[in-house]
């Protein structure tokens, strides 16, 4: 596998900070998912951090607030955050694969998030930070290989053309549904916080 985590074949790069960017993006319509959403979810968290975290898509909570990872699955990512001494607001920026909820919570299509990915690059290129997270299946077939699995990935390093360090992990809705799947998440943060240590210390 030969991971690419974006493709920079979009014509954004005149956007030149996150403001902007999101002015733009909550303006967006272009894909269906808009026409069934209640707002755009850009998503927040430090603009300079070492660390982005990369969901799916806005849930209910989501889309009633207007800010990423606010509801069960988010306190859950708040808690595993804690667990390794890190606060999303300070250590971490958030985003999602989609920034509109897809109905019934149901997975981006193909077309959708296409559509959307231009968003989510630039903003990766302008947090630009050493470490990713990508949280479950859409993230990581979206932003690395969309024959991927998460399940054989999760816990692995990758690294991008651009030198990003990758690590592929479980959603936290899937805890929620599969206590299970606690530990390999937990073993995917301590090496998450290990490499965060040592980018803080370099
Ligand atoms: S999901 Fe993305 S591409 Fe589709 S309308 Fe929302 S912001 Fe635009």
């Amino acid at each position: 596998m030969n991971p690419v985590i974006y493709r920079p074949d979009h014509n954004l790069s005149e956007i030149n900070s996150l403001a902007e960017l999101k002015d733009l993006t909550v303006r967006c319509a272009r894909c269906a998912l808009r026409d069934g959403c209640s707002r755009v979810v850009f998503g927040e968290g430090n603009p300079n951090a070492r660390l982005m975290l990369i969901g799916e898509g806005p849930g209910a909570d989501e889309d009633r607030l207007g800010r990423p990872f606010v509801g069960r699955a988010g306190q859950l990512l708040d808690k595993i955050l804690e667990a390794i001494s890190l606060e999303r607001f300070a250590h971490t920026y958030i985003a999602n694969v989609v920034k509109c909820r897809p109905p019934g919570n149901r997975a981006p299509r193909p077309e959708e998030a296409q559509a959307c990915l231009p968003w989510l690059y630039r903003q990766i290129e302008l947090v630009s930070p050493g470490i990713i997270v990508l949280l479950g299946n859409s993230a990581l077939r979206n932003l690395v290989d969309p024959d991927a699995s998460i399940t054989p990935m999760r816990g692995q390093w990758l690294v991008s053309k651009s030198g990003i360090k990758i690590m592929p992990t479980f959603h936290p809705s899937a805890l929620l549904r599969d206590s299970g799947k606690k530990r390999p998440v937990w073993e995917d943060f301590q090496k998450v916080r290990d490499e965060f240590l040592k980018l803080a210390e370099s």
